[in-house]
């Protein structure tokens, strides 16, 4: 049988400095949890081009695939604001997949064993939380979101102790690469000018081939990423969902969602929603990604400054500047994307108070960020969900006469606010339920929850009551990171 993966190693071109030769650990007794169908087929792997036993020790570490050359990748990090140099600590890298269109993908094992960046770890991953990631990024990516992508998980037979003893499990990462603001840092940090100029080569050929180099291609590749980044944020701030760990080791240099953690959807409209258990000062809370995002951005300008002007001064002014035109661009992708949000379709100055009022009152009625959107497109719906709201009454009105006075009618805002508000988003209550019983072996719920969020824009099944949340589930729902 021969085998359906083309491996590239050009990452290896930049060197040993930047990665560590490793093989994956094998598995005792490896089995496929769940595979994505669909998206081996897109990238030319498709299911039976491999018998299913040996599947399970291509996904899970076991055997290596024909052309694999494993690496864990070096990287270093801020987290939560502090430096430290990283690695990875549980993730093997097979090698750049080529698919059948030309597309050069990265093949990671999540999971797959210690490096020699694994610090304390034990390099293993838990059943639930490959799950959980499997989950949301197959979620991210269907909500017309950049992201890594969720091939496999493949339970191993081996035990990982954390507060209790967990199935350990592989998931299989797709990504357009796991280059990061943090690989940068590394670079900065440990290797010299040389290293950091072929890296700013390779990043722009690998990620930003339509971008030319131009006389400065470190200022390109700041400028190309912030583009990329704010596209990113805006469209999470659209889903209302929070990351949870934005530190610079988990922002990707292709501008993809990275590294699913504790990460979760905000339902009830809070601004400072936090779920994860260890961002106790809310640094990364839904309404902080924007100026996080910003933050991380200078660090990798930080990194750059030699590649930016051979004068710091120089650099350092020429960096600012740009860095400095990322709240308005912010701003101005908000804007647009509230606009479409609300169905309107041109933009014009009073918008900016139209969407900032609908905002404060949903913050200060607890509404659901998701249903507040749906209802708006049933006729009266949201007055029947607010009785006798006067705020809300005036808002509707203004609201209404803004559309009139729009081209294109009702049927042109309908079909805005379909393309842009979810009907459908992994409720943190559904997404533990699923996981408690795949957790005992019944994955029934998980594949209902998956099959849904495949089609997350889809009318036809969704009504608005079927998204309702406990009563309080969230004030005291906590996310886990790297479990
Ligand atoms: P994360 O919080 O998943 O982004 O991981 C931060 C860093 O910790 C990365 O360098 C990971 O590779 C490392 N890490 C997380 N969990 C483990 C583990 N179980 N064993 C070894 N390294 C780990
Ligand atoms: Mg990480």
């Amino acid at each position: 049988m021969t085998s359906p993966f083309r491996f590239e190693h050009s990452y290896q071109s930049l060197g040993d400095a930047f990665f560590e030769r490793r093989d994956p650990e094998p598995a005792k007794h490896p089995h496929v949890v769940l595979f994505n169908q669909a998206l081996a087929e897109n990238l030319g792997l498709p299911s039976d081009a491999v018998p299913e036993e040996e599947w399970a020790k291509y996904l899970s570490g076991s055997i290596l695939p024909p052309g694999s050359s494993p690496i864990a990748q070096a990287y270093a990090g801020h987290q939560f604001g502090g430096f430290t140099i990283l690695g990875d600590g549980r993730a093997i890298l097979l090698g750049e997949h080529i698919t059948p269109d030309g597309r050069r993908v990265d093949i990671q094992l999540k999971g797959g064993g210690i490096s020699r960046y694994s610090r304390r770890g034990d390099g293993r991953a838990t059943l639930r939380a490959m799950l959980r990631e499997y989950l949301i990024s197959e979620t991210i990516h269907h909500l017309g979101i950049p992201s890594t992508r969720s091939l496999a998980v493949t339970t191993t037979g081996l035990p990982v102790y954390r507060e209790r003893v967990h199935e350990g499990a592989v998931l299989t990462r797709i990504a357009a690469s796991h280059i990061r603001v943090g690989t940068f840092e590394y670079v900065k940090h440990m290797l010299d000018d040389t290293a950091l100029h072929k890296l700013v080569s390779y990043t722009l050929h690998r990620h930003y081939p339509d971008i030319p180099e131009g006389p400065n291609p470190g200022l390109t590749l700041l400028d190309a990423l912030m583009e990329r980044q704010l596209d990113l944020i805006v469209h999470w701030m659209r889903v209302g969902f929070i990351h949870g760990v934005m530190n610079t080791d988990n922002m990707s240099m292709a501008g993809e969602t990275i590294d699913y953690g504790p990460c979760a959807f905000m339902n009830a409209y809070r601004p400072g929603t936090v779920f994860s258990s260890i961002d106790t000062h809310g640094r990364y809370a839904y309404a902080n990604q924007p100026p996080v995002a910003q933050w991380n951005l200078a660090v990798l300008a930080g990194t750059l400054l030699t590649q930016i002007d051979p004068k710091e001064e120089t650099a350092i002014k020429r960096a600012q500047l740009l860095l400095n035109s990322f709240p308005e661009r912010y701003l101005s992708k908000w804007q647009r994307m509230m606009n479409a949000k609300l169905g309107l379709t041109d933009l014009r100055p009073e918008d900016r108070s139209l969407v900032d009022d609908l905002l404060s009152w949903m913050e200060s009625r607890s509404a659901d960020y998701t249903q507040t959107f749906l209802a708006l497109e049933l006729d009266g719906k949201l007055s029947e969900m607010h009785p006798e709201d006067t705020q809300l009454q005036e808002w509707l009105v203004r609201w209404s006469n803004r559309m009139e006075a729009q081209p294109g009618g009702k049927e042109v805002s309908l079909e805005s606010m379909r393309s842009v508000n979810p009907a459908f988003i992994p409720r943190n209550h559904l997404v533990e339920q699923a996981l408690d019983q795949a957790e005992k072996g019944d994955l029934d719920p998980l594949n209902a929850l998956l099959g849904k969020v495949a089609n997350p824009y889809d009318r036809s099944w969704s009504t608005i009551d079927d998204t309702i949340v406990p009563p309080g589930h969230d004030d005291k729902y906590q996310t886990f990171c790297g479990t």
